[in-house]
């Protein structure tokens, strides 16, 4: 089968013939349709230094996609050829605490997909039946091939009540992106997206952001007073990963307020912990989706409204994974999908 592989450490990935993934009695195996690039994906074949410490190559890429099913394994009552799939990325052990009191999510010896076992960006992928999401009728394409990232966006944009209340996002890529819409259909009051980039600030208005504004030029302080706000954001999503960005927005929360922090800093950052201790903060680490209540709920919001479609900006066929890639790196993207079908 066709697949896209980083072959050897350092930088690149090379679309090769490998031999199909094999499969036991709780897999399913998988003809994967479209994929979504990650920033994951960008790190692994850019070979940052988190990608050097962590990848062991060669290793098939990619996490997000949809596809159908080709094959079960015996002990598979649930799913049958031709049934339309995702998989959640994280594969998780099954045995430790947290996995056996059902909470999945917090499993400390997950394996990722596309990270530590070979993945979807892929003619087929196999995995493990608990870790497949079978689609309900109706759900986009495209959409069903980025309800990984989709899933990160619900799973932070959810992690505090937001009806009425007033939602800070900073950083809009595209989990960003989902994130403000999935709060304001959520019933947030202000959603406010801070982000850079023009390109990006322009799609969160198209997304339901109902503020955009460049850091750069305006401080939230300044913003807050043009919304008429009186104290501060009742809910931050951080999906930036930037130290300023965080502090910023730390800065800027109302007493009681809740922090939910999805992004990934590339350095250590530095707060201030008397803002959390004095404004009675809560501040929130989200890895993943939650397994699979998140999954539940996306489908319940995209059958019941919510659109997310305009978060998809380009679209390839995977043998120009260059130009996918060179689109999603650019920053003038939101999702870049892959098509794996001649
Ligand atoms: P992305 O890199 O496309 O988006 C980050 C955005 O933040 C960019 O648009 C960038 O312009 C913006 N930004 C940079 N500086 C800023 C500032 N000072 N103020 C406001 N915005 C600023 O990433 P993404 O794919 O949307 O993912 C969001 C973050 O979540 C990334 O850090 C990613 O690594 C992380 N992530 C975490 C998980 C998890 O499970 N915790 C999963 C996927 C991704
Ligand atoms: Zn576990």
């Amino acid at each position: 089968m066709r697949a896209l592989v980083k072959t050897t450490a350092g930088p690149g990935l090379e679309l090769r013939d490998v031999p199909e993934p094999e499969m036991g009695i709780d897999d399913v195996r998988i003809a994967v349709r479209k994929t979504g690039i990650c920033g994951t994906d960008l790190h692994i074949a850019s070979w940052d230094p988190w990608a050097a410490r962590t990848i062991k190559p060669p290793l098939v890429v990619g996490h997000e996609f949809v596809g159908e099913v080709l094959e079960v394994g015996a002990n598979v009552r649930d799913l049958a050829p031709g049934d339309t799939v995702s998989g959640e990325g994280h594969v998780v052990c099954g045995r430790c605490r947290h996995c056996r009191a059902g909470r999945w999510h917090l499993c400390a010896n997950t394996v990722g997909l596309g990270v530590n076992r070979d993945g979807a960006f892929a003619e087929q992928v196999v995995l493990p039946v608990t870790n497949v999401w079978h689609h309900w009728p109706r759900i986009d394409d495209d959409v069903a091939a980025i309800f990984d990232p989709f899933g990160n966006a619900v799973h932070t944009a959810l992690s505090f009540p937001v009806l009425g209340e007033d939602v800070l996002v900073v950083g809009a890529g595209p989990i960003g992106l989902m994130a403000a819409a999935v709060a304001r259909h959520a019933g947030a009051r202000y959603v406010v997206v801070s982000e850079p980039n023009a390109f990006r600030r322009e799609l969160a208005t198209k997304m339901g952001a109902t503020h955009v504004v460049d850091p750069r030029a305006t401080s939230l302080k300044d913003f807050q007073g043009e919304l008429h706000m009186v104290e501060g954001f009742d809910v931050v999503l951080e999906m930036s990963g930037n130290p300023t960005a965080l502090r910023d927005a730390l800065a800027n929360m109302a007493h009681g307020g809740g922090m939910a922090i999805l992004g990934i800093p590339t350095e250590e950052i530095q707060i201030d912990v008397s803002q959390v201790v004095f404004n009675q903060l809560t501040v929130r680490g989200i890895y993943g989706r939650e397994m699979y209540e998140t999954w539940y709920k996306m489908s319940v919001m995209l059958t019941s409204g919510l659109d997310i479609r305009p978060v998809i900006t380009h679209r390839f066929s995977y043998r120009d994974h260059e130009a996918a890639f060179d689109a999603a790196r650019s920053g003038d993207s939101g999702k870049v999908i892959m098509d794996w079908r001649d």
